[in-house]
């Protein structure tokens, strides 16, 4: 007999917060009956696909103004890897992107770098750029001309550098990180970082919303944060969804504490209490797409699948992930033989996912049909 929560949420019924809140604290007692839910939402809308994307991490600048306590990406000049990516690098780098069959180009930087260091403030001025943002518009659109397609996640880009940006880049990213102002008080991760500011994050995902941005967002398990702000993380970004229809994906991910770093002697997330947050993601949103990074479940990866998830998110077969260098990603043949061994078929995306495909302009979408199939993924004889 399941509870009637679990069964609301089965039959598409709405369910509640108070009702979320209920069913995580009898999970933690038996989790089994809720990943059950999630699977069956899972298979009702996602079948039996698993999607990644074959990406180049394009690390721009490592240089920071914020400091978030579990942050080992951002680096101080002194650091000597503090130094913007030029426009020669970025294009080696694309050309052996292209060579390797790389699909998305994800640009990342730190927040608003030339804000606080004369040092980027130098370089972009040097190079005619007002602004990493601008720089950004300008790397994206090479990227483009390459025949790959860039995804962005700079922090909190004003309104007019997100639409500049839509122009060419099919998707933007910006993790939400988690809803609650608690987490940005003295002593806690984001106390030093004024861009996660939860309204200001939220701020930047309604603009996006405002202009038909696809968003992959997300949230970061095992921060600190109590299960209640976990799901009302949860729940602000689904309302956001239900408002603007621009949330593309939700990534959760989880903590991993970096020895360089003020947290590194937190512990990682509890993998049960982590797979009950997927889970229960899937409950609360079951038409999402829901990504788990499986470079920072390196030993148990595929068992997320039967917890609710339908995507892997970016893997590259070139470089680093240059936010958890110490994690590197799997084989892309590895995740499809253990894709497939859990029941599942591995599948090429877009940045962009194909219900998305219409918040994108007709000439990026007739770039994407050079090497797209039917389903709207990529075809299988460019990416393997
Ligand atoms: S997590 Fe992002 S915003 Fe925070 S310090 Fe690192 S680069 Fe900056």
């Amino acid at each position: 007999m399941k509870s009637e929560n679990i069964m609301k949420a089965i039959e598409g019924k709405r369910i509640s917060l108070e009702d979320c809140k209920k069913i995580f604290h009898d999970a933690l007692e038996n989790p089994e009956e809720l990943f059950w839910a999630s699977q069956q939402l899972r298979k009702k809308f996602k079948g039996n696909a698993v999607t990644f994307s074959k990406k180049a991490f394009f690390n721009l600048i490592n240089l920071c103004r914020d400091s978030c306590s579990y942050c080992t990406y951002k680096a101080e000049p002194s650091d000597g890897k503090a130094s913007m990516m030029s426009k020669d690098q970025v294009m080696q780098l694309l050309s052996l992107a292209k060579k390797y069959r790389c699909v998305e180009v994800l640009f990342v930087t730190g927040e608003r770098p030339e804000q606080r260091y004369t040092q980027a403030r130098k370089w972009l001025n040097e190079n005619g750029f007002k602004s990493t943002a601008e720089y950004l518009i300008h790397v994206s659109e090479m990227a483009l001309a390459y025949g790959m397609f860039p995804h962005t996640n700079a922090g909190n880009l004003e309104t007019s550098d997100m639409r500049e940006l839509q122009k060419t880049n099919v998707s933007l990213g910006l993790m939400l990180e988690n809803v609650s102002d608690r987490l940005t008080e003295k002593g806690m991760p984001h106390y030093l970082a004024a861009s996660k500011k939860p309204e200001e994050r939220m701020r930047i995902l309604k603009n996006a919303g405002t202009l038909k941005i696809p968003m992959t967002t997300g949230i970061l398990v095992g921060i600190g944060e109590t299960p209640d702000e976990i799901i009302n993380s949860i729940f602000a970004i689904k309302n956001i969804h239900q408002k603007y229809g621009n949330i593309q994906e939700v990534i959760l991910q989880n903590f991993q504490p970096k020895t360089d770093t003020r947290m590194h002697s937190f512990p990682s997330a509890n993998e049960e209490y982590f797979k009950i947050i997927v889970a229960l993601t899937r409950i609360i949103m079951p038409e999402m797409n829901i990504q788990i990074p499986p470079n920072l479940s390196p030993k148990s990866y595929q068992s997320f699948l039967n917890v609710g998830i339908n995507d892997w998110g970016g893997i590259s077969p070139l470089t680093p992930d240059y936010v958890n260098p110490e994690f590197s990603w799997p084989a892309i043949a590895k995740v499809e033989e253990n894709s497939n061994d859990a029941g599942y078929e591995l599948k090429c995306r877009f940045p962009v996912y194909p219900e998305f495909f219409s918040f994108i302009s007709k000439q990026l979408r007739n770039k994407m049909k050079i090497i797209g199939n039917e389903e709207r993924m990529v075809k299988e004889e460019y990416w393997k």
